[in-house]
């Protein structure tokens, strides 16, 4: 990791960088980390977050959010491969009323479907964690 990437004790997602918790990690290089989202709205569901911690979009810098970006474009063809679902939405939450929850910018990679429904507020359903090691799988195999 780069010298100048801040990390926050108490964040949840800077932990999942420490791996002082566990997750589903689907790619990863110095600035950047894609998991699988535990609450998947869709089978695929994951999240791309810069190393860097910082609150929102608002105070990321450039060059973190842009890592962010690159790995985006690494793993949203990756999960399109594995998932094969009708579409994929990229959404990026700031502040409580947009229903961001994790208080470290990240982005969702969504795998849509036609008639899905969806709604930007889609709630946190837990999912199966088989599945969803399963998915993680198919998704790291379509980036080797
Ligand atoms: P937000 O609501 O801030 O846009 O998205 C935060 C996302 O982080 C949610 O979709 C939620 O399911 C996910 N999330 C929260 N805690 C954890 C966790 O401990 N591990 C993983 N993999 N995802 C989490
Ligand atoms: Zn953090």
């Amino acid at each position: 990791m780069g010298d100048d990437i801040q990390l926050d004790d108490d964040c949840i997602f800077c932990k999942i960088i420490r791996g002082e918790i566990p997750s589903f990690k689907v790619f990863e290089d110095d600035a950047s980390l894609a998991f699988m989202d535990i609450n998947p709205a869709a089978p695929g569901h994951c999240l791309v977050i810069p190393k860097h911690h910082a609150e929102n979009i608002f105070v990321t810098p450039p060059h973190a959010s842009a890592a962010a970006m690159a790995t985006i474009s690494k793993v949203a063809p990756a999960v399109e491969r594995a998932v094969q679902p009708g579409g994929i939405n990229i959404v990026q939450a700031n502040g409580p009323a947009a229903a961001q929850s994790v208080f470290h910018t990240h982005f969702h990679i969504i795998p849509r479907h036609l008639d899905d429904n969806l709604l930007m507020n889609w709630g946190l359903n837990p999912g199966d964690m088989d599945e969803i090691g399963a998915v993680a799988e198919k998704i790291k195999a379509e980036l080797d």
